[in-house]
C-alpha cells in the first residue's frame, strides 16, 4: 500500500513558498504534477546518483524541474509540448533565479531532433509525459545517456489503471495502458539495464545503464 498523500506533506520538511504556491496552482488548474511522496524519492535518488546534467521530458508548469535544480547542482534541460505550460514554466523559473540552471525547449518531445539539444549527452533522464508512449521517449532518449547514467520513468501505475484486468479498464484508455504493460514487460527484460520498480507516488521505474 502506498504511504497516503497527505499523511506525507504533514512529514516532510517545509518547502519554499514558490514550490507552495505551484503545488496549489496546479491542484486548482488540474495540471498534473509529480505527486510529493514520489518528488520525495526521485529527489533522494538523485542526490546518491550525483547527476551532473539532466533531461526531464514533461515540464508542465515546472514544478518538478525546479524542485531538482533546488536539490542538485545539475543543468537541467525540460521539454514541454504545452506552449502556454512552458511559458508558465519559464515565468516561475526566471522568479526562482533558476533560469542559468533550467533551459526549457517548447516543443514534441517525440520531435525534436538533436541540434535542439545541442548534441548534449545526459547523466538522468526523467521521462514523465504522454503516458502510452514511454517505450517511444525511451527509444528515442536512451542514447544520450552516459555510461552509468539512470532513466527515471514516472506514472507507471497509471493512477491505478496499470493495475486492473483490462476488461474493467475505460475502453478509451485500454491501448495506453496495454502500451504501458508492453513498455514494462520490455524495459524489465532490457539486456543494456538494470531496473526496479518503486511502488511510490504512482509508480516509478529506475533503470541504471550497464
Ligand atoms: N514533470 C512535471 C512535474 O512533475 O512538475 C509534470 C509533467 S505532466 C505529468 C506531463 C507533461 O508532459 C504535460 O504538461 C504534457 O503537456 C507534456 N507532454 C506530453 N507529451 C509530450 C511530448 N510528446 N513532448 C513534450 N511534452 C509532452
Amino acid at each position: 500500500m502506498n504511504i497516503s498523500e497527505d499523511f506525507m506533506k504533514n512529514l516532510i520538511k517545509p518547502r519554499e513558498p514558490i514550490f507552495i504556491e505551484m503545488e496549489s496552482f496546479a491542484k486548482e488548474n488540474h495540471v498534473p504534477i509529480m505527486q510529493l511522496s514520489g518528488m520525495e524519492v526521485l529527489l533522494q535518488l538523485l542526490s546518491l546518483q550525483k547527476p551532473a546534467s539532466i533531461l526531464e521530458l514533461g515540464t508542465a508548469i515546472g514544478y518538478s524541474s525546479m524542485r531538482m535544480a533546488d536539490k542538485l547542482e545539475a543543468s537541467i534541460v525540460t521539454v514541454e509540448r504545452d506552449e502556454q505550460k512552458a511559458m508558465l514554466a519559464k515565468e516561475y523559473i526566471n522568479r526562482a533565479n533558476l533560469e542559468e540552471r533550467i533551459r526549457v525547449i517548447i516543443g514534441d518531445a517525440l520531435e525534436l531532433d538533436e541540434d535542439t539539444l545541442n548534441n548534449q549527452r545526459f547523466d538522468a533522464i526523467f521521462i514523465d509525459a504522454a503516458k502510452g508512449q514511454y517505450k517511444k521517449f525511451f527509444e528515442k532518449y536512451a542514447p544520450l545517456l552516459n555510461d552509468r547514467g539512470v532513466i527515471y520513468c514516472d506514472n507507471i501505475l497509471l493512477n491505478g489503471l496499470s493495475e486492473l484486468p483490462i476488461e474493467e479498464v475505460p475502453r478509451r484508455k485500454r491501448t495506453m495502458v496495454r502500451n504501458q504493460h508492453q513498455f514494462m514487460e520490455w524495459l524489465m527484460q532490457h539486456p543494456d539495464y538494470d531496473t526496479a520498480f518503486f511502488s511510490v507516488g504512482d509508480g516509478m521505474l529506475v533503470s541504471i545503464k550497464r
